[in-house]
């Protein structure tokens, strides 16, 4: 049988280093970065378990663990011309499909830690639209017991303040990470995978969407209709941002947006929910109230470009300028010349991907839609799941909506 090649390289470690040298001043100037080394005086592997804030976050942790380590990323970097064939050159992470079974992933995993080397993972999949940690898949605790290795517990603080998710600027504020624990493999051995699933959130769990803390820049507000898209007078619509204001195109409703995150009507009296956190709540508990129906008219449409992904190639556009249309029942992407319809039961899963895409499997193929700078697709991952909840028999009491 032919020898599997290393995974490790020494170009990764030289690569670590020479983008730990632009990326720390870079931070630290940018995002008002700062983090705490973590010395481990034992050599050996880890697996290192982070939550996901912000963009640069992956850069942020690498700096805090001064070893080689290698990251879970999603199929979105290995997608993008000449950069992820840089990118796997230069660091190699480790391929992970949202939303789908990772068998290759964890045979990778294991034979990375065989080499001697960590991994660094970041179990909730969705860096937070809210400030608030999102939902963590329960098999984390599975891989941990596979790998049989310490599990480090390295949290990020103030990152949904300096760049949350939704928006498009860096906020002047601070942020800081380090390693707040170490988990032996020996400690957490004999307990379930539920225990240890239920450690791992509470190790994890950081709500940061009213802390009291400040973070500035004129454009506060801007683009957090990719989050935001119920109001409570006029059900699923679009909302528009500009500077720190941000109003709902049907009622003309307008907010502004705090330095300390939170949220009031522009005229300075109390908004209908006073953070992002807050109104993601509430579009939830509308999500869930809806009847699953079929109609003749789409919710809400929104003008997006097509494509189909696959694992290490090039997305290919299928076409551009489509009108997306969300139903109860399905979505469908209406072109000039045809309707293509994905109804629910036919649909794996539906995914938020970065800040303004939409990723949508079916048994066959992979779909990626990218909207324009202020497109959400949360609305479209909620009406999935809210259809397979409904579909499930008893009904779950709450809803988990694909975040
Ligand atoms: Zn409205």
């Amino acid at each position: 049988m032919k020898k599997q090649k290393k995974w490790s390289k020494n170009r990764h470690q030289i690569f670590k280093w020479g983008l730990q040298a632009f990326f720390q001043p870079y931070t630290k100037t940018k995002y008002g970065f700062s983090f705490k080394t973590f010395r481990d005086t034992k050599r050996r592997p880890y697996l290192i378990l982070t939550n996901h804030q912000t963009t640069m976050d992956q850069f942020m942790f690498a700096m805090c663990f001064p070893k080689l380590v290698y990251m879970v990323a999603t199929e979105d970097i290995f997608s993008i011309p000449i950069a992820s064939d840089v990118i796997r050159y230069a660091v190699a992470p480790i391929p992970f499909v949202k939303a789908q079974k990772n068998v290759s992933t964890i045979l990778t995993c294991k034979r990375i830690v065989k080499e001697g080397c960590s991994i660094m993972m970041q179990p909730e999949g969705n860096r937070t639209y809210s400030g608030q940690t999102e939902y963590i898949n329960p098999s984390v605790s599975k891989l941990a017991k596979m790998l049989k290795v310490p599990l480090a517990f390295m949290v990020l603080h103030g990152g949904y303040g300096v760049r949350p998710r939704w928006s498009h600027t860096v906020r002047r504020g601070k942020c800081h990470c380090q390693v707040e624990e170490v988990l032996e493999y020996d400690q957490y051995k004999d307990w379930t995978d539920d225990q240890l699933y239920q450690y791992i959130c509470q190790r994890l769990y950081v709500d940061e969407s009213n802390d009291g803390k400040e973070y500035f820049s004129n454009r506060l507000a801007e683009y957090v209709e990719r989050a935001i898209y119920y109001c409570p007078n006029c059900g699923i619509t679009h909302f528009h941002s500009q500077g720190n204001k941000f109003h709902c195109t049907t009622c003309g409703m307008e907010m502004e947006y705090l330095p300390n995150k939170q949220i009031v009507l522009s005229n300075g009296q109390k908004a209908p929910y006073s953070n992002v956190k807050e109104w993601m709540f509430a579009q939830n508990d509308y999500v869930q109230s809806l009847p699953i129906k079929v109609t003749d008219k789409p919710i809400i449409t929104d003008k997006v470009n097509w494509y189909l992904t696959k694992l290490h190639k090039h997305k290919k556009l299928i076409a551009k300028n489509v009108e997306l249309q969300l139903y109860l029942d399905k979505v469908q992407l209406k072109t000039k010349y045809q309707t293509h319809t994905f109804n629910y039961c036919d649909v794996t899963s539906v995914i938020a991907m970065g800040k303004n895409k939409l990723g949508i499997t079916t048994k066959d193929a992979n779909y990626q839609i990218k909207g324009d700078v202020r497109f959400c697709p949360v609305k479209y991952v909620n009406l999935y799941y809210h259809f397979v909840a409904q579909q499930q028999n008893p009904k779950p009491e709450k809803e988990f909506l694909g975040l």
